[in-house]
């Protein structure tokens, strides 16, 4: 195969000709195409990820133009769904991956099919009923998930590797109350920050790097602020410590 495209990755210490070659044999799993969702598929198409599954139940509005990068009015006009639109798009700026749209949404019912054979989960949701669904199926099919959430012109990431860190629950609670925000406030480079720092993150899992950030991480580009959380898991987290998986069992009857 020729690596020329990725040659100035590959001359990055961190990723080199022995990480690129491990990219092209990775497989990811990236649930929802919006703001966060289309910087993240952009990112890990070009950087050569091997197999990318998109899945995303919405047609392309104008209001998404504003910061979803793989779309154009063309697609509004016609209405078109954006995991099968971000797949055409992506087909065209690499066409020696694999790529695979799923128009559904993620549920109970079907996630741990979506996710099957996944190195990696990739959060581009908008909700943290999915976000929770996520963490569930992820730690009981032991497969690490990027976490990435956005609000006007703050966002969050933060990584979680089944056995090894807190994951979700530890940071929110089994039952998070988050209030019904309706159409969410949104400064176009904070999906586009997150997305890039959660796809940082993602190449150094692919690749093997063990020095994943270990934090809750937390920025407000308005004002300028940056900062890590600690996060610690909870001894007696139900989803990662007991392992009782209460969203994917109680919907799934
Ligand atoms: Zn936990």
């Amino acid at each position: 195969m020729n690596l020329e495209r990725y040659s100035r990755q590959m001359l990055f210490a961190g990723i080199g000709e022995r990480g690129q070659k491990r990219l092209l044999e990775s497989s990811i799993i990236l649930i929802g195409c919006g703001g966060l969702g289309c910087t993240i598929a952009n990112n890990l198409a070009r950087a050569g990820v091997g197999r990318i599954r998109i899945v995303d139940k919405d047609i392309v509005e104008l209001p998404d133009l504003q910061r979803q990068i793989l779309f154009d009015e063309e697609d509004v006009k016609k209405k078109l769904p954006k995991a099968r639109v971000a797949v055409e798009k992506l087909r065209r700026i690499n066409s020696s991956i694999q790529l695979e749209a799923e128009v559904c949404e993620a549920e109970p019912k079907n996630i741990e099919n979506l996710i099957e054979g996944g190195h990696l989960v990739l959060d581009g949701t908008d909700n943290m009923k999915t976000r929770l669904l996520i963490n569930e199926a992820c730690i009981k099919n032991k497969i690490p998930w990027i976490y990435g959430g956005v609000f006007g012109s703050t966002g969050m990431s933060m990584t979680v590797i089944p056995e090894k860190t807190p994951c979700l629950t530890c940071v929110f609670g089994e039952f998070p109350s988050f209030p019904e925000l309706g159409t969410i406030p949104m400064v176009n480079a904070a999906p586009i920050t997150i997305a890039s720092w959660q796809t940082t993150e993602a190449l150094k899992i692919l690749v093997g790097d063990e020095n994943l950030n270990p934090d809750l991480v937390y920025i407000d580009l308005w004002p300028g602020i940056f900062r890590r959380i600690t996060i610690k898991r909870r001894k007696d987290c139900p989803t990662c410590i007991e392992r009782k998986f209460e969203l994917l069992e109680a919907e799934k009857q």
